[in-house]
């Protein structure tokens, strides 16, 4: 990727005030998405990282910029560990997103060192870093990425779930407080879930691409394979519907990946550390996994528009987390 660094202006306290105003929707919205063809010399591309502590939202926000569920998202802590990345061209502007995993600061096993490398990985070659925290909120593990992130790479600094600020008077002097923590190019506090929201993120962050003709399509929505987003759904599944009992460490592999013209017959695999966990998964009668497969049949149907054939596996892979090889194995980097 080639760069032209892009100054980034720094706010005045009104500035702030002016953010704040607009945040709170006494403004309008920003620019029009919807791609006109743009000529080539006008055309803006590059890279944004979205990064946060664990359940900030990283992965809504991911899904809403894109407009379309390429990461999964849960209550759960940790269920995204591939660098994804998401494409959207808005107007003159492609941007290019990718979503980290959260940095794991608890345990220092081989795949949250796994982990960790991915998110370092994914900041170091971008033009906008997003730093996701909750509005109104800062503490020890959001400091922590914080800490981590580049100095010479614009941060915008993303208060999100706004709609859970009732108090919204405070939210004033916690920008302010925000303000001497890191010097943010942007400070947007907005929900990941309120699409004007969403537009006016596009507007704001347009300035921080580099001008340079696109890399990918107009259209295109993400690199990632249909092989990735099926054990991406079934993961997903798997951890909305097993609660809080399912270690993070369970996986998902995918044994096979046929296309039959419009159906696509998939075999997968999804790898507990303990057998204890594999009665989780199955559930009474096999009900549990059955609704997994149902529920992840369902919606990859409907993002491929075509018949899915989905058959679901359970094996116990005892230790895999502590092990390097194993890890990689399963494509972690
Ligand atoms: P990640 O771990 O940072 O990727 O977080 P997720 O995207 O998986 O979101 C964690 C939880 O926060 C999920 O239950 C989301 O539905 C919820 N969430 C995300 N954004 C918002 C928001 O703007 N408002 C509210 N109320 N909830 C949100
Ligand atoms: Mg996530």
């Amino acid at each position: 990727m080639s760069r032209t660094p892009t100054p980034a202006p720094a706010p005045s306290p009104d500035g702030l005030e002016a953010m704040l105003a607009r945040a709170l929707g006494k403004e309008a919205a920003g620019p029009a998405t919807g791609a006109p063809a743009a000529e080539p010399e006008q055309q803006r591309c590059g890279y944004v990282a979205i990064v946060g502590k664990p359940n900030v939202g990283k992965s809504t926000l991911l899904n809403a910029l894109v407009g379309q569920k390429v990461s999964i998202t849960s209550r759960k802590a940790q269920t995204t560990r591939h660098r994804i990345t998401g494409i959207r061209t808005v107007g003159a502007a492609q941007f290019i997103f990718v979503d980290t995993p959260g940095f794991q600061t608890r345990h220092g096993n081989a795949l949250n060192r796994s982990l960790n490398k991915t998110v370092l990985g994914a900041v170091t070659d971008v033009d906008l870093i997003l730093f996701v925290v909750e509005a109104g909120r800062f503490s020890l593990p959001d400091a922590k990425v914080l800490s981590l992130l580049p100095p010479n790479v614009p941060v915008v600094l993303l208060a999100n779930k706004l709609d859970q600020v009732h108090r919204r008077g405070e939210l004033a002097p916690w920008l302010r407080s925000m303000q001497e923590r890191h010097p943010f190019a942007e400070y947007v506090p907005m929900s990941a879930k309120a699409a004007k929201d969403i537009e006016r993120l596009f507007g704001i962050c347009e300035k921080y691409l580099p001008q340079q003709p696109w890399i990918h399509d107009a259209e295109e929505l993400t690199d990632r394979s249909e092989r990735f987003m099926a054990a991406e759904m079934v993961r997903e599944k798997l951890f909305r519907l097993t609660g809080d009992e399912l270690p993070y460490t369970s996986t998902v592999v995918i044994d096979r990946f046929e296309e039959e013209g419009q159906l696509r017959r998939i075999a997968a695999t999804i790898v507990v550390e303990r057998d204890g966990h594999k009665g989780m998964v199955i559930g009474d009668k096999g009900e549990k996994l059955k609704r997994i497969g149902t529920e992840a049949r369902t919606e990859l149907e409907r993002l491929w528009g075509g018949k899915v054939f989905l058959e679901l596996w359970v094996k116990v892979r005892s230790g895999w987390a502590d092990d390097d090889a194993r890890v990689r194995s399963f494509g972690y980097e």
